[in-house]
């Protein structure tokens, strides 16, 4: 993977809340993921940090779940506008997210019929407050309906990397693109209907749930497959090479944290029933099947069986 360093780094697609203290966290009670409404979270690993790091699960969706802190960007403005922006896992970042929203703001339109609407990455560091309540590191990664917000501590790359041994760079892409391909799902309508779902039918909960996550697992292939082709807003392009093994290190990623993979990292027995985000056989099927295709239309994980 080759990044263009003549592309412009936009920062303003990310809201940098480190070092702003988050919003509360603390000792939180684990909470069971799935939910709903607007305490929803959705994450790409829920489950793996709170079985491996034994971090708290703080997520209080009753207190002051208003998400609309604003961090200071300049910082990072700075930062990524400087000549050695890309050896700044901050900045590099930033422009994967750059290319994740360019390839929806021409694919949302051109294969679903729909405007895409930016979403910001927030940076935090421990803990946040978010439009879903607070919730702190140890739940990874997030997408938050509610605020239609991506939020990710940086350093939980480290965790993939060294605990759940998912070290390719190309992980990080992938991680901001299924997120992303949550705010596609609220965006299109499918979270609120799947959530709906879930409430009819409390049974299939965990399947529904499964369903939402391999979706967002393909529109992450589909991203990679069309990443190339996508640019800054000055026509710059923002990868000048994926390579297979790029996308070998994403599917990786997919697999490793798949639900069996990390019920038997954490010697607990593998039991379909409780899955929510697939298994790895799944993931990897999935993220592929978006991916070969290119097509995000080809990723309709609710017609039919997983
Ligand atoms: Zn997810």
């Amino acid at each position: 993977m080759e990044l263009n360093e003549n592309a412009r780094i936009d920062t303003s697609q990310v809201d940098d809340r480190r070092g702003s203290g988050g919003g509360g966290g603390g000792l939180g009670i684990p909470i069971p993921t799935g939910g709903g409404g607007r305490g929803g979270l959705i994450s790409l690993v829920i489950a793996v940090l709170v079985a491996l790091v034994g971090g708290g699960f703080g997520l209080n969706a009753a207190t002051n779940g208003g998400g609309s802190e604003q961090g200071d960007n300049t910082s990072l403005e700075q930062k990524c506008a400087a000549e050695n922006a890309l050896d700044q896992l901050d900045c590099r970042n930033t422009l994967y997210v750059n290319s994740i929203q360019a390839y929806w703001q021409n694919a949302l339109p051109e294969r679903f019929g729909e405007r895409y609407a930016p979403a910001d990455t927030v940076f935090f560091s421990q803990a946040v407050s978010t439009g879903c309540g607070n919730a702190d590191s140890g739940v990874g990664p997030f997408y938050c309906p509610a605020d239609r917000q991506v939020y990710i501590d940086l350093t939980f790359y480290q965790v993939l990397a060294e605990q759940l041994g998912a070290s390719g760079e190309f992980a990080q892409p992938y991680v901001l693109a299924h997120e992303y391909g949550h705010h596609v799902q609220t965006l299109l309508g499918t979270e609120a209907q799947m959530r709906r779902q879930q409430q009819r039918d409390p049974d299939n909960a965990n399947a529904l749930s499964v369903k939402l996550e391999l979706q967002a697992d393909c529109y992450a292939g589909a991203w990679a497959k069309n990443a190339t082709g996508t640019a800054d807003a000055g026509g710059q392009r923002i990868f000048t090479s994926i390579t297979e093994q790029d996308i070998s290190q994403a599917i990786d990623a997919a697999e490793k944290i798949g639900d069996d993979a990390i019920s038997e990292r954490a010697n607990r027995p593998v039991n379909p029933d409780e899955f929510t985000h697939g298994s790895s056989a799944q993931r990897r099927e999935w993220f592929t099947r978006g991916y070969d295709s290119g097509d995000p239309k080809q990723c309709d994980t609710f017609s039919g069986g997983v």
